[in-house]
């Protein structure tokens, strides 16, 4: 027995790796010259409890339960610890510990080997790590992200899909995406996931879905698949949740047409006259003058007008870029501008009877010119909302609250009101009444402007209104 083992210690002499073998008891009575040079530790030092000193010491107590567990059973077993190098550096190895048995069985000595796999638990920590991470950004990502099945089952869905539609992951999961398309768009969609399959790239496409609630969601789809060994065998996307962006496209357009559509009214006006002026001219007919004020009149009314708009637009676009305008405060004599505006508003109607009740004079610093577009804006509302005609009645006070002195404008009108639900959103951008769309002509953007520049002068500014009855507009800033 004895000669056999020193045959193969003999062997193990020679390995170019740690091995060693240990007595029953598990004191080490060898230690391969590889393991002595790994490990710097001399002859003396390997024997015995030495082997401690060549292992991480968090893993020490590991080995010896380990090895406690084997000397029971007397099989043989693995384990995974980190081993000191002679430069007192750790790498991975895994321990293969046998026993050799005597011939009656029982267990002469137990023999084992290292091997370094410390390359190889890098790599997979590293896996680990990005596979964590992967999982990180999809579970947390906006965007639904998904994989289908070749025959449309979803075999996985992120968390976003929660938010998105209002189901949970396991709700869809194993059950067919055509169930959450809108009907109208299943066919489009078989159509894309079979050019998909067959290899053809498709761009991203908007479809839309059908939330749990019944709402219907625009995404915009982004889709690859995935081949195994030249198979397809599943598609894999991004679904991007673009409702918002799509209304807000339709809005824009809207708003274009209406604005393109309200600046044509005013140059069709000053076709006209400069038409007639010529007209006038080609018959000698400059005189008498007052004919051609007339007509010059109109065409500056008009290209005020024009520029008004213009001027909205140009705030809109500063607003909805974030950039806040710049007041040109200045003193301004509030109740001349009404009276101003208030003349100009009379002079476009007349079936309108406009009145206005303000003190003499009202001297503060404002923005003139914008002030004077609020005016106009609710002015011409009160105008254009009363298709019927009738009073519209402008008061300005001087009150005072928590010692501060407001100027309060109100202005009001009997014309159609504004519906309860719309009420509240009024003042939002592209907001109108759902008693005048597709009635009165307008951009939905006024109140919008309106509210910007009267809040960038630290006031309010509020409506009170019954459809079908009128409305009054209040408008009040800090003097
Ligand atoms: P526009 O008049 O171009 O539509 P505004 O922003 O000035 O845009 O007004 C938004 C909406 O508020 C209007 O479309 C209309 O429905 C409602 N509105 C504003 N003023 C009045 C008013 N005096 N009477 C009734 N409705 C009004």
């Amino acid at each position: 027995m004895r000669t056999e083992i020193g045959r193969d210690l003999a062997l193990a002499d020679a390995l170019q790796q740690p091995v060693w073998t240990a007595r029953p008891d598990g004191t080490v009575d060898y230690a391969n010259p590889f393991w002595r040079a790994y490990t710097g530790l001399s002859w003396e030092a390997s024997l015995g409890g030495g082997w401690a000193n060549a292992v991480h010491p968090d893993d020490v107590a590991a080995i010896e339960t380990r090895w406690r567990e084997a000397a029971c059973t007397g099989e043989a077993y693995e384990i995974e610890y980190r081993f000191r190098g002679a430069d007192g550096t750790y790498r991975w190895h895994i321990a293969r510990v046998a026993p050799i048995r005597e011939t009656d069985g029982m267990v002469a000595r137990w023999v084992g080997t290292a091997l370094d796999i410390d390359d190889r638990r890098r790599a997979e920590a590293a896996l680990r790590t990005s596979e964590a991470r992967y999982r990180d950004v999809v579970d947390n990502a906006t965007d639904i992200v998904y994989t289908l099945l070749l025959d449309g089952t979803i075999s996985a869905v992120n968390p976003a899909v929660e938010r998105v539609l209002g189901y949970r992951p396991d709700e869809l999961v194993s059950g067919s995406v055509e169930a959450i398309i809108a009907p109208d768009h299943r066919e489009r969609t078989r159509d894309v996931l079979q050019r998909k399959l067959a290899g053809e790239e498709v761009s991203a496409y908007d479809l839309d879905l059908v939330a749990k609630d019944g709402r219907r969601v625009t995404v915009e789809v982004n889709s690859r698949r995935a081949v195994v060994d030249g198979q397809p065998v599943a598609i894999h996307g991004i679904a991007r949740d673009v409702s918002a962006r799509r209304a807000l496209e339709r809005e824009q357009q809207e708003f274009l047409e209406a604005v393109s559509h309200d600046l044509k009214n005013p140059l069709t006006a000053v076709r006209g006259q400069a038409q007639h002026l010529r007209r006038l001219l080609h018959r000698g007919l400059v005189d008498p003058p007052d004919k051609l004020t007339q007509a010059l009149d109109a065409i500056e009314a008009s290209a005020t007008r024009m520029r008004v708009q213009l001027d909205e637009l140009q705030d809109l676009a500063r607003l909805r870029a974030g950039h806040p305008l710049e007041l040109q405060a200045a003193p301004t004599d509030l109740a001349a501008l009404i009276r101003a505006a208030a003349e100009d508003a009379q002079a476009s109607t007349g079936h309108h009877r406009i009145r206005v009740e303000a003190p003499a004079a009202l001297w503060g610093r404002w923005d003139a010119l914008r002030l004077r577009r609020v005016l106009d804006n609710l002015l011409g509302n009160a105008v254009k909302y009363s298709p019927g005609g009738g009073r519209i009645g402008v008061t300005v006070e001087e009150v005072s609250r928590e010692g501060i002195g407001w100027v309060v404008v109100g202005v009001r009108d009997e014309g159609l009101g504004i519906p309860a639900v719309d009420l509240p959103h009024i003042f939002e951008r592209y907001r109108r009444g759902g008693n005048v769309t597709g009635r009165i002509g307008g951009a939905g953007i006024g109140l919008a402007g309106s509210r910007q520049v009267v809040e960038q002068h630290g006031g309010t500014i509020t409506v009170v209104s019954v459809e079908g009855q009128g409305s009054t507009f209040t408008l009040a800033l800090p003097l």
